[in-house]
């Protein structure tokens, strides 16, 4: 049933990735960090050469293929391989690469045939373009069910009054993925979720967050004065929402997305803890060994990274196995998003003190260590992940956690 050898597909993949990582990535990484942006020149490149952060135009070119009887579906195994090598490279780099980002998952699962063409295909472009996903706000981050943002009714769509924050490339987004409530006493069900374009008016973003790390990738606050999103914008029809008792609802559609990005964000905190781990393999090589003593003690945290590296892809490919099948993997998910951010943040605080003074500021390790700590935070925070995972386990007692 598990195989632990890579398809050709998936060989061929990693190795172009890694070498995408070490050679285009890697050697801008601390510009970058230092910039504050990503420079728009190098993106430019890369985007012509049709590198994106972008799942979804992965799994299209494989469901093109197995129509002709050829492939199964891996798209989210070939998500995670692809991203666990550029986020070696860089993970604010990786964030920051053209593509439909976290508001691709949400489109492909609950919109429209016309909504997917309408807006997955602009990616196809010479020009690099971002899609974004809005579902945090000031008060609602890692109870989602709690979101305060208007969407009212009116003749030909909606009005939507509220703010966003921290929302990942939702400044230079072509569109973004924003959740919404026609009735806040309705909960869950009164969620919806809307595709708005950039451009629309009543649509600004007031603010970039000043971060600890990932400094060059674009986390932005959105807000939404009174701005009118038309009908066919409202993700999935007005008919997903009306099936009574089918549970869909924007908040479903918010969940739904985690299965598929969580895994994905858990091979980025690998690619982290990879890189850390083997910066500083290599200066324990070269510098230990004069140590006599302390070298050990340098060997027996090595050894303990790089277990914890391996433990966490295997739960992670687990995940996106799960997911390719079409299995439930809301629990595999979460534990894999838990586990390898806590790996990739024991890497990064190991690998700091075996450096010693080599770890100072301007140093990639130390630049890890200031990215990986959000690797806890976004896509739910650990304790989230927790709590999901203990659901899981409590619910065959009949027990509600
Ligand atoms: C760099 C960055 C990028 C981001 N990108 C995006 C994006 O693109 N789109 C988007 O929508 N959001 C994005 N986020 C927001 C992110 O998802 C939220 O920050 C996260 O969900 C946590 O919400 P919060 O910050 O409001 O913390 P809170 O929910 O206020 O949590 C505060 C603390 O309380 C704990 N806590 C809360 N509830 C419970 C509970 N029930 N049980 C136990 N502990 C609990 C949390 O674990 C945490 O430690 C981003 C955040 C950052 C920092």
């Amino acid at each position: 049933m598990i195989s632990f050898t890579l398809s050709e597909q998936q060989h061929q993949l990693k190795e172009m990735t890694n070498w995408f990582a070490v050679n285009e990535i890697r050697p801008i990484s601390l510009k970058a960090d230092r910039l504050g942006y990503v420079p728009a020149d190098w993106l430019e490149n890369i985007n012509k050469m049709g590198i994106q952060l972008n799942t979804t135009s992965l799994q299209n070119k494989i469901d093109n293929a197995s129509k002709k009887g050829k492939k199964v579906r891996e798209g989210n195994r070939l998500g995670v391989i692809a991203t666990e090598e550029i986020a070696f490279g860089d993970p604010a780099i990786a964030l920051s690469l053209p593509g439909a980002g976290l508001g691709g998952p949400p489109i492909q699962s609950s919109g429209t045939k016309e909504q997917q063409e309408r807006f997955l295909t602009i990616f196809k472009n010479d020009k690099p373009r971002w899609g974004a996903y809005a579902l945090t706000e000031p008060d609602a981050g890692s109870d989602a069910s709690a979101i305060q943002m208007r969407a009212k009714r009116v003749e030909g769509g909606y009005v939507l009054n509220g703010q966003k924050i921290f929302i990942t490339n939702g400044r230079k987004a072509s569109w973004v993925v924003v959740f919404a409530t026609v009735d806040r006493t309705l909960g869950r069900v009164g969620q919806r979720a809307f595709v708005v374009e950039k451009g629309t008016p009543g649509f600004t973003s007031p603010a970039l967050a000043k971060k600890m790390g990932l400094r060059a990738n674009e986390t932005a606050e959105l807000l939404f004065t009174d701005c009118f999103v038309p009908q066919e914008n409202l993700l999935g029809g007005e008919a997903l929402y009306e099936q009574k008792g089918s549970g869909k609802s924007g908040f479903a559609t918010a969940m739904k997305t985690f299965d598929s990005t969580r895994p994905i964000v858990a091979s980025m905190a690998i690619g982290i803890a990879r890189a850390a781990y083997e910066y500083t393999l290599n200066i324990v090589k070269k510098e230990y060994p004069k140590h006599g003593k302390s070298y050990y003690i340098a060997l027996d945290l090595l050894a303990e990274i790089e277990a914890g590296i391996s433990a966490a892809r295997l739960l992670t490919w687990e995940a996106a196995w799960r997911a390719d099948l079409g299995l439930p993997n809301v629990k595999e998910a979460a534990m894999c998003k838990a586990y390898a951010g806590e790996v990739a943040l024991s890497a990064c605080v190991k690998g700091l003190e075996l450096l010693g003074p080599t770890g100072i500021q301007g140093h990639i390790v130390e630049k890890l260590f200031r990215d990986v700590k959000v690797f806890d935070i976004f896509e739910g925070t650990n304790e989230i992940q927790h709590l999901i995972i203990a659901r899981r386990q409590f619910e065959p007692y009949g027990i509600r956690v």
